[in-house]
């Protein structure tokens, strides 16, 4: 640093996935830093969805009895319709999920989580750096060359680029763009008392309909609620540069059931996120020791709500394949985007289909729906792919026999 000594890794971007990926790496006895952009380390203040791909892993580093004690188990996943009102399909989180899956599906506030990673990567050693822009990281033979906007310089052996949907660092391996897909969401929690319009709160409660969907849930143990509207802007499609504006949000809403319609009043409209992916991407590694990671790898829609949990996927797998070649980092490297690049596409691409589904219109929205209908909620072959564990995982650590967990109501 600075003419100082060499890092074995820095990570550039503090958030779920850098962090994450800090944490992953120090448990495994690697040294690392992180330099975040924003002068402190934070996340935003809405709720998080983290199934059991996410949660067995958080387990592993010693996080999820401290996460559930701030979080919310929740016991069913719920389809409902945002227009009539009524349930179209759900999915039981109780014992039979937790059996399948060896871990539990977890509702949690981004920065409690954030805050967890973020202990946890002190008390392992992971220096942490804040007000640090990177602006350009160059490999060579014998290591990486970091430099940041304040004019100050890194030397490392490796750098995990975990900066994001619009990652700077990309740019090493692609040239391409985000995509827009014309949908907003506007979301954020609030104290459960000034939510007038709530599900059960032992559900999370997708509401679905054409060009909508709303999500519910409680968080922090009931006392806040936590909710998501996202819909297709009109002015997108007609090519204006302002679109998804309140009006649209209140547009867009309008012929929702009562309960959808007031909830989404009640939202707070002072942010909004313009719904953005990329295409997937198979090379993630330049120059043998600079790996993509989370969103700059693989953003996606957040239609199956797992681009945090495949950040951690990613964090994992990242530490096993250092680990099982500690004196090879370029195969090492190598072998983590072998593992990840080919299964986080399929989530990428699954992500835009739900999300189609989701919001079909007519025929289509009928089909699913008689489709829905049929199923049990203890069939869960439609979520093994996702929530199952990676094959390594599975050899290297049978998943902890679970029982201390209590649901909301099963
Ligand atoms: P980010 O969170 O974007 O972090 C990138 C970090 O890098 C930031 O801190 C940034 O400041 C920093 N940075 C950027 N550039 C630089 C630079 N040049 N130098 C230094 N630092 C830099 N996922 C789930 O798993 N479950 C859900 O329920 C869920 N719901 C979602 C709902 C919505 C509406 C949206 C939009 C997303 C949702 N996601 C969900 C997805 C999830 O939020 C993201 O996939 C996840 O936060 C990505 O984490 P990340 O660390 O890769 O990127």
């Amino acid at each position: 640093t600075d003419g100082g000594d060499i890092d074995e890794f820095v990570v550039v971007g503090g958030g779920i996935g850098g962090l994450a990926a800090a944490l992953a790496l120090a448990v495994a006895g690697r040294q690392v830093r992180v330099l975040e952009r924003a002068s402190r380390f934070a996340e935003i203040g809405a709720g998080l969805q983290l199934a059991p791909n996410a949660t067995r892993l958080l387990d592993r580093w010693g996080l999820l009895d401290r996460l559930l004690a701030v979080g919310h188990r929740p016991s069913r996943l719920v389809l409902a319709d945002a227009l009539r009102g009524t349930e179209l399909a759900w999915l039981d989180l109780g014992t039979p999920f937790l059996e399948r899956y060896g871990a539990p599906y977890v509702v949690a506030h981004r920065s409690d989580l954030h805050d967890l990673l973020l202990e946890g990567c002190r008390k392992a050693g992971v220096a942490l750096e804040p007000a640090r822009d990177v602006t350009e990281v160059v490999p060579d033979a014998d290591g990486v060359t970091v430099r940041s906007a304040d004019g100050r310089t890194n030397r490392c052996l490796a750098v995990v680029a975990a900066d994001g949907l619009h990652s700077r660092l990309r740019a090493l391996l692609s040239d391409d763009e985000p995509i827009c897909s014309g949908y907003v969401a506007y979301r954020g929690a609030i104290p459960i008392d000034s939510a007038r319009h709530r599900a059960d709160l032992d559900d999370v409660v997708a509401w679905i309909g054409p060009g909508v969907h709303f999500v519910q849930y409680t968080l922090r143990a009931g006392a806040l609620y936590n909710q998501v509207a996202v819909f297709r802007s009109e002015r997108y499609r007609q090519g204006a540069a302002d679109w998804g504006g309140p009006d649209e949000l209140a547009q867009a809403f309008d012929t929702a059931c009562p309960h959808v319609r007031g909830a989404a009043e009640d939202l707070r409209l002072d942010a909004r996120w313009p719904m953005y992916d990329r295409e997937p991407i198979d090379r993630w590694v330049a120059g043998d020791r600079v790996a993509l990671l989370g969103d700059a790898a693989h953003p996606m829609l957040q239609y199956l709500a797992q681009g945090a949990c495949q950040a951690l996927e990613d964090a994992d797998a990242l530490a096993r394949a250092v680990a099982a070649q500690p004196d090879d980092l370029a195969a090492a490297l190598a072998a983590y985007t072998a593992e990840r690049a080919p299964h986080t596409a399929r989530v990428q691409r699954n992500a835009r289909v739900w999300g189609d589904l989701w919001h079909a219109d007519g025929l289509t929205a009928a089909l699913r729906d008689d489709g829905l209908a049929g199923r049990s909620p203890t069939d869960y072959g439609a979520t093994d792919w996702l929530y199952g564990a990676a094959p390594d995982q599975r050899a290297s650590s049978p998943a902890r026999a679970h029982g201390p967990y209590p649901t909301g109501r099963r």
